[in-house]
C-alpha cells in the first residue's frame, strides 16, 4: 500500500517581494538563486528571484495548524502559534514529552504525532541523547521561474519614501520585488500520516483520526495554493498573482511524481510518464498493478497543448478536491 498526491503547477507573480533575505542599510533584498538555464545546446547560469521551499514549508505549517485547531485535531503550543522549532530538543519538551523519551524512541515518535499533527505531517528531529527524526511527509523545494519564461523574469528596487512632518524625518527605502512565472511543486507521502516511523511502521493514531490528518493536509494544501497565502511581506507587497495551470497525480502503489512545470507540455509529459510507468510494472516477473489517476485545471492565462485523456477540472479547488477523492477511496 502506498498512496502518494504530487502537485505541479505555474504561478505568475507580479510584483511580489515574498522571500527577502536581507537588508543593507535602507535596501532590502529579494533572495536569489542561480539556475542552470538550457540555451538550445548548451547551459548558460543565470541569478534569479527565488522563493524557499522552507519559506513554503513554513506557511504550509502554519495552514495545518490552523485547521487541526479549527477541527480539534491536536497541535503542540509551539507549532499552534507558528514557532516550528518542534520537539528538537530537551529543553523544548512538554511533561508528556518528557515521559515519553523516557520510554524510548518508538514512545516518543508515537507521543509527538498524536499530539501534534504539524510535526506528524511535516516531521521533526530530536537531537537528544537518543535522536528520534522523523522525516518530513510533504515536500517543496524552491519556487524557481520556468524555464521556458526565464527572459520574462526581473528582479527590480523600488524606491519608497515614509512620510514625515519634516523633511529630516523623512526615510528613503528600498525594497526589490520579483516578477516572474514561477513554478511550484508539492510532493504528500499519504500513507505515512499519522504512521509511525522510527521502528515499527505502525498507525500512531485511530483510523479516523488519520483520515481526519490526511484531509487536512490536502485542504491545507489547497488554502495554501489557491489563496497564495505562502511568503513574507504580504501587507504591503501582496503580489499580484494567477495560478495559470496544475497538474495532480494520485498514484497507488508506487509513487508517480508530476513533472516539473517548466514548460507547458507538462502536463502532457506527466501524462505519458504515467503510461509508460504502468506499462513498464506490469511487465516481467515483478508485475505491479499501478493504479493512477491524474487531473489538471488550466486558466485562460496560457495556453496548453491539447489534453484529451486527462480529466480537467473547472478551477485549481476542484482539482485539488478531486484529488482529496481519489486519495480517501484508496484509503478506505
Ligand atoms: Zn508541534
Amino acid at each position: 500500500m502506498m498512496v502518494f498526491l504530487s502537485l505541479s503547477a505555474r504561478i505568475l507573480l507580479n510584483v511580489e517581494a515574498l522571500n527577502m533575505v536581507e537588508s543593507v542599510g535602507n535596501f532590502i533584498r529579494h533572495r536569489r538563486a542561480p539556475v542552470a538555464v538550457p540555451t538550445g545546446g548548451g547551459f548558460t547560469l543565470k541569478y534569479v528571484p527565488v522563493i524557499s521551499g522552507e519559506s513554503l514549508a513554513h506557511s504550509y505549517q502554519e495552514l495545518i495548524a490552523d485547521m487541526a485547531v479549527k477541527s480539534a485535531i491536536k497541535v503542540c503550543d509551539n507549532c499552534r502559534a507558528g514557532y516550528f522549532i518542534k520537539h528538537s530538543g530537551d529543553e523544548v519538551l512538554e511533561d508528556w514529552a518528557k515521559n515519553a523519551i523516557k520510554e524510548g524512541e518508538v514512545a516518543f515518535e508515537k507521543a509527538v504525532i498524536q499530539n501534534c499533527v504539524v510535526e506528524d505531517v511535516g516531521g521533526f528531529l530530536y537531537a537528544g541523547r537518543r535522536p528520534v527524526k522523523r522525516t518530513s511527509r510533504f515536500q517543496v523545494g524552491y519556487m524557481i521561474p520556468a524555464l521556458d519564461a526565464i527572459t520574462s523574469t526581473a528582479v527590480e528596487a523600488q524606491f519608497h519614501v515614509r512620510y514625515a512632518r519634516s523633511p529630516e524625518e523623512q526615510s528613503i527605502y528600498n525594497v526589490e520585488v520579483g516578477s516572474a512565472i514561477y513554478t511550484f511543486a508539492f510532493n504528500l507521502d499519504v500513507d505515512g500520516i499519522g504512521v509511525l516511523s522510527s521502528s515499527k511502521i505502525e498507525p500512531a493514531v485511530g483510523k479516523e483520526e488519520r483520515l481526519k490528518r490526511i484531509e487536512i493536509a490536502i485542504k491545507s494544501l489547497n488554502t495554501m495554493l489557491s489563496n497564495a497565502l505562502f511568503g513574507a511581506r504580504r501587507s504591503r507587497f501582496m503580489p499580484s498573482w494567477k495560478v495559470l495551470n496544475a497538474v495532480a497525480v494520485v498514484s497507488h502503489q508506487i509513487p508517480i511524481n508530476a513533472e516539473p512545470p517548466h514548460t507547458k507540455e507538462y502536463i502532457i509529459s506527466t501524462l505519458k510518464k504515467v503510461k509508460l510507468s504502468k506499462e513498464f510494472l506490469s511487465k516481467g516477473n515483478v508485475k505491479i498493478d499501478e493504479n493512477v489517476w491524474m487531473g489538471y485545471y488550466k486558466s485562460a492565462y496560457e495556453e496548453l497543448p491539447e489534453l484529451k485523456e486527462v480529466e480537467e477540472a473547472e478551477d485549481l479547488t476542484k482539482l485539488i478536491s478531486r484529488a482529496l477523492d481519489q486519495v480517501v477511496k484508496l484509503i478506505t
